[in-house]
Parts: structure tokens; C-alpha cells; sequence
């Protein structure tokens, strides 16, 4: 006799939902998708020990008749997907058919449940997978969903389970990402002590934020918003000062469901164009839209992952959607805003900046003890922070890159070379203008459109202080400007766009560099030859995986051009490249190298130098940022300086 027999239903449903019930996190994020599928407008979600005692999901959609209450826990029950067909076009959130069976699996489970049409509620209860008679009861509109004792029969797993607290934040992620996903439903979020959050449901997607995150935040990002004829992306990003140390604060959304995605998120960031300070993460809810053909939802048991059939498209179109928010909207970073009451509690000048914080990633001293590393297109260091009161150490000077040039450069072409499209300039008034999330202290900092200040902005220096800051003026407000940061961003602005415009020239080296590259490597390079070219890079095949350098990019004069160009080509990207991510790949080398060319702390800055430095920066594209993000100025409106002498209240 053999020893093959059919397994029971109930222990096939056990094993199954080994792979959709990992903890009570994924209940809930099935139980949500469930009544957002039913049509929901309101869910509540109640969690009880971090949801392992109990959980409860209970809606307001179209509830089920007693037989679908009861066929729903049978395994591949689904009112979804009827043949193979209905899966390539999935536009519901469930369609395999299996959560409530899995769920009822390792857990009781207590459905109620009542259609529009019906008088009565009807009530399942489930045990391990066995159904109790049906019972008809009073219930409202709608279905309740009460996970109790889960994996009560399967203590393996109840093993793996974390903490309460571990396990009612998973849970609770669960809920906030639904609630970005559908700002048009209200969500309540509760233990059995309190809530913990809730969403309006008034369809807007900063309410949803505002609940997450705190009004302070929410109103400070920017919206996203571009059509393609495939694709569309809509959203909020955080301003790059806005940035955290993890991921907690990206949210993506594909056609309705929180997925992850790190092409997308590496194509946000591609899109902060080295605004974001190094090593911070951006915060963003970012929601894209397409043909359901275009992307494959059913690749992950817990449907947390999809595949597009065009990523390398996707992400262009997320990281120009995101640029273009950012670059909109570009304020300065103010000193914190304080209000007249905060004024007279804190000590005077109770500024959001802290200098030592500042310098420890900041300028390289004068003798070059943080020279920062040329190859791989590395950033930044970071540095020492000086220590005591910066001097002016006499050898400084004669390193110093001529100023001078560079303010006649300027002069001699007003704004000429850079480009900022036309069709925002409007927009980005508007957003300056209208900004409704300026509350009462509206009138204090000024935010300038990037359009209103290039037109017309004079920026006076004063003199210089400690060693490494130029104070200036331009009849509204005070600033004070990192030399070396603004400095870097001119260099990098200046680079930036001749390479944009393909005004770098190909410079040719009197000893070619000769490379043995792998072999992906080299058929990547050969393959995109004719775009380095353009760009100045001539790379040549040498017989087997060996290439020639014979010409760099101008831009790269002075520096490292053997570890430049091994870095850039060590960076290109594997996908079919386009040229915007090759200038990606560009811009981490040209922010090195003005980095590297720009003036240092303790340089000490002549009249002219000043004027031209400032002249400079109110032509920059983005004054506000270095190239690695960090402010090149803060700003005091004169009206907030009243303030804060008390001249007015
Ligand atoms: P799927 O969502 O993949 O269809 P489920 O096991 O999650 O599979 O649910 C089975 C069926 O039960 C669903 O197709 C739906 O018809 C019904 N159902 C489940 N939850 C709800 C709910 N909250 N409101 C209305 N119907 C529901
Ligand atoms: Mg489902």
C-alpha cells in the first residue's frame, strides 16, 4: 500500500497561510484591501496586544448575502477574478481568493456581516478552519471582520511572533500606508487604550499626512504631478531639509496598492538632484497610475512587490516629476519662524542652526586635511570640525581659484546658459504666493520664487566673518552665506550647464588611459561609446576587455582623470541609458570637482571677491542648496528682525 494520501482541507489551508499570515500585520493589511474592495468609506482597524490577542476590521461597503459569508472562506472563494484573463487586468486589491481562508486557518474569526438590500445581519464564526452554523443577527450596513487567539493552533508560528509594541507598529504601518493609498476613505486606527490616528477621508492627501505626521510637516511638502501618456504621478515630497535617516517616510503606490520599489525610490532621490543631504532619505507619497498590462501585481505572496514591464521609463518619469516639484518651488531655508509669543518665552535669536553641527560636514580646512577622495564620484567626506576660532593662515591664498574671473564671467552674461523653463514660472509664483499653509506668522521670512529673484535680486556683501561666512544684504533681508558652499554651487551650476548644453569639450590626454574592463562592463561602454563621446569621454575598444581613454571631459581639468573616468564608467547604469542618467552620473563627479575647486573656510575674501561671489549667487539656479544639500544661506526678512528686537509685536 503506498503512503501518498490527500492532505484535509483545513491542514492544506494551514499550510497555505503560512505564506499570506505571517503576524497579525498581515491580517489587517488583508482585511483593509477586503473592504476597500467592498467599497468601503469608512474602516476602522482595532488592535488589541498589538493585534495578536484580537483585531477587528469593520467597514461601511457593500457587506454579503449569506452565501457569499459563507463561500468567502472557502479557498480560492473570490468575487474577483473569474478566468485567467481577469488576471493580466487586476484592478481590485485581492484576487487570489485564499486571505479569509488562510485567516481562518490559524485563528477564530467572527465575520458580520449586511448587504444594503437585507434586513438582517448574518453572522460566520470560524475555528481552525471549521464553520459554526450560520446565525442571523442585528448588525449595520457593512461587514466586521474580529480576528481573535491568532495562531492558536499553530504555536510554531505564534513563536516567531515580536513584541506587542514590535508587532502593533508593523500593523500599524499596515493602516497608514492604506490610508495614504485612499485619502478619500477615513480610516480610524485604535488599541484597546486609544486611537492613534484619523484620516478625514476628504480625499486629500496632505489631511492624510497632516494625521501621519503633524501638520508642521505636511505643510511643508511639495506636490508632484506629471502625465505622461502612460503613466501618471501624483503625490507630496518632503523639501530636501526634510530628509530622515530611514526609510520610514516613503510611500509608494502603484495603481492604488503600497508597494516597495528600489528602482523608484533611487529614481525619487535621483529627482532631489544631490539636494538631499548625504546619508538622509526623502520623505514622499508618491502614487503612480498606468495601464494595469503595464505592471505585474501578482510576483510577491504578500503582493508588496510588483514588476513593471518598463522600469527604466517609470523611473524617468518619476525622477523628472519629483525635479520638477523641487525645482518649482525652491524656497530658502529660513531661520526657524518664530511667532512674537515664542519670542518673548525663548531667548532671543533662537535659531534653528547650529554652526558646530553645520561644519562637521562642511568645508574642507585650508590645508586640505579632509581632501576629499576624487574617484568613484565620491561625495563629500565630511569633515573636521576646526577646532577653536577659524584664522587666516597666510599659505591660503595662493591656492585660492580666481574669484575674479568668475564675477566677470557672470557679468558679462547675465543669466545667459541658464536655463529655467518658462512654463513654470507661473506655477512657481502661484505656489509661493497662494501658499495656504502659511498660518499666522506668514508675514515673517520671505519666500522667493525662483522666477521674482532672478529678475531683480542685488545682493550687497557687508564683510566677511569668522573666517568662513560673508554677510550681505539686498534691502529686504540679512543673509549669511556659507563662502564655500556657495561657492561649490556655483562651480557645480557653472559645469552643470555646459555639460547640459554640450558645451564640454573633449580634452585629450597626452597618456591615454588604458583599461581592463569585466565584461559586462565593457559591452555597457561600447555600447554607449558614442554618448560618452559627446560628452568629451573617448573611449576606444583594445583588444579583448580592454579600452583606450584618449579624451576626458574638459571639466575634469586638474583632477584625477584616471580615477574620474574609471568611477564614471564603473556608474553607468546597465539598463538602456538614456542622457538624462547619464548626466545622473555626471553630476556626482562634477559635485566633487567643484567641491574640490571651491574657495575653503579661512580664505580670506577681498571687496571684489565678495561682490562677485554674491553677483554670482543671484544668477545660481538654486542658491539655497550646495550640491550635497546643505544651505548655502540663511535669511532674515528686516520685517522678522523687528520682531525679534520688539520694534513691533
Ligand atoms: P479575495 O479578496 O482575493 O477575493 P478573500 O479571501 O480576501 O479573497 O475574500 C473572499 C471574498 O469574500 C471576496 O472576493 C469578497 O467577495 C468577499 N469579501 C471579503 N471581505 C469582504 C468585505 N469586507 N466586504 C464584502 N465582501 C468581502
Ligand atoms: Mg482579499
Amino acid at each position: 500500500m503506498g503512503n501518498i494520501q490527500l492532505m484535509s482541507t483545513s491542514l492544506a489551508n494551514q499550510i497555505a497561510a503560512g505564506e499570506v499570515v505571517v503576524r497579525p500585520a498581515s491580517c489587517v493589511k488583508e482585511l483593509i484591501e477586503n473592504s476597500l474592495d467592498a467599497g468601503a468609506k469608512h474602516i476602522t482597524v482595532s488592535l488589541r496586544e498589538g493585534g495578536i490577542a484580537e483585531l477587528v476590521v469593520q467597514d461601511d461597503g457593500v457587506g454579503m448575502d449569506e452565501s457569499d459569508a459563507t463561500l468567502a472562506f472557502a479557498r480560492h472563494a473570490t468575487s474577483k477574478v473569474y478566468d485567467e484573463h481577469d488576471l493580466t487586468r487586476i484592478r481590485t486589491l485581492g484576487f487570489r481568493g485564499e486571505a479569509l481562508a488562510s485567516i481562518a486557518a490559524v485563528s477564530r474569526v467572527t465575520l458580520t456581516t449586511r448587504t444594503r438590500t437585507s434586513e438582517y445581519g448574518v453572522l460566520v464564526r470560524v475555528e481552525g478552519g471549521e464553520m459554526a452554523p450560520v446565525e442571523h443577527v442585528g448588525a449595520t450596513y457593512g461587514t466586521r471582520i474580529e480576528v481573535t487567539d491568532l495562531f492558536y493552533n499553530t504555536p510554531a508560528r505564534l513563536k516567531y511572533l515580536r513584541t506587542v509594541q514590535t508587532e502593533q507598529a508593523k500593523s500599524v504601518e499596515v493602516v497608514q500606508k492604506a490610508a495614504l493609498s485612499r485619502p478619500d476613505v477615513a480610516f480610524t486606527c485604535q488599541t484597546e487604550h486609544h486611537v492613534l490616528f484619523q484620516t478625514p477621508g476628504n480625499g486629500d492627501i496632505r489631511a492624510v499626512l497632516a494625521s501621519l505626521y503633524g501638520v508642521g510637516e505636511a505643510k511643508q511638502l511639495l506636490e508632484v504631478n506629471e502625465t505622461t501618456p502612460d503613466y501618471k504621478v501624483t503625490g507630496l515630497v518632503g523639501r530636501p531639509t526634510q530628509g530622515r535617516t530611514s526609510r520610514s517616510g516613503a510611500h509608494l503606490f502603484v495603481n492604488g496598492r503600497p508597494v516597495r520599489n528600489l528602482a523608484i525610490h533611487q529614481a525619487v532621490i535621483q529627482g532631489y538632484k544631490n539636494r538631499l543631504m548625504i546619508g538622509k532619505q526623502p520623505i514622499y507619497s508618491i502614487s503612480l497610475e498606468m495601464d494595469p498590462t503595464l505592471v505585474d501585481v501578482n510576483v510577491h505572496p504578500h503582493k508588496a512587490e510588483v514588476r513593471f514591464s518598463e522600469e527604466a521609463d517609470v523611473c524617468r518619469t518619476v525622477a523628472r516629476a519629483v525635479a520638477k516639484a523641487l525645482d518649482d518651488t525652491l524656497l530658502a531655508p529660513t531661520p526657524q519662524r518664530t511667532t512674537a509669543r515664542q519670542v518673548t518665552e525663548v531667548q532671543p535669536l533662537a535659531l534653528d542652526y547650529n554652526p558646530a553641527q553645520h561644519e562637521a560636514g562642511a568645508p574642507e580646512r585650508a590645508d586640505g586635511s579632509a581632501a576629499a577622495g576624487a574617484a568613484g564620484g565620491a561625495r563629500h567626506t565630511g569633515g573636521h570640525a576646526p577646532a577653536g576660532r577659524p584664522s587666516y593662515p597666510a599659505g591660503a591664498r595662493a591656492k585660492q581659484p580666481a574669484l575674479r574671473e568668475l564675477g566677470a564671467m557672470y557679468a558679462s552674461s547675465p543669466s545667459e546658459g541658464v536655463s529655467q523653463p518658462d512654463a513654470h514660472a507661473g506655477a512657481a509664483r502661484d505656489v509661493v504666493s497662494g501658499d495656504s499653509m502659511e498660518t499666522a506668522d506668514a508675514d515673517i521670512g520671505m519666500d522667493i520664487s525662483p522666477q521674482a529673484r532672478k529678475q531683480n535680486w542685488h545682493l550687497r556683501p557687508i564683510g566677511q566673518a569668522l573666517g568662513m561666512y560673508v554677510l550681505a544684504d539686498d534691502g529686504e533681508s540679512l543673509y549669511i552665506i556659507d563662502q564655500h558652499a556657495a561657492h561649490e554651487r556655483i562651480l557645480f551650476e557653472d559645469f552643470y550647464q555646459r555639460l547640459a548644453s554640450g558645451q564640454v569639450h573633449a580634452m585629450p590626454l597626452l597618456a591615454p588611459i588604458q583599461l581592463t574592463l569585466p565584461p559586462t562592463t565593457y559591452t555597457r561602454v561600447t555600447k554607449m561609446a558614442e554618448q560618452l563621446a559627446e560628452l568629451g569621454l573617448t573611449v576606444e575598444p583594445f583588444g579583448g576587455y580592454d579600452v583606450m581613454i584618449r579624451t576626458v571631459p574638459d571639466v575634469w581639468e586638474g583632477l584625477d582623470v584616471h580615477a574620474l573616468a574609471e568611477a564614471t564608467i564603473e556608474a553607468l547604469p546597465n539598463s538602456d541609458l538614456a542622457r538624462d542618467d547619464f548626466f545622473q552620473t555626471m553630476y556626482d563627479v562634477v559635485a566633487t570637482r567643484a567641491c574640490k575647486a571651491a574657495v575653503k573656510a579661512n580664505w580670506h575674501l577681498s571687496q571684489e571677491e565678495l561682490e562677485a561671489l554674491c553677483r554670482a549667487l543671484t544668477k545660481a539656479d538654486d542658491p539655497f542648496h550646495c550640491p550635497h544639500g546643505r544651505p548655502v544661506f540663511l535669511q532674515w526678512t528686516g520685517k522678522q528682525l523687528e520682531k525679534e528686537f520688539k520694534r513691533i509685536v
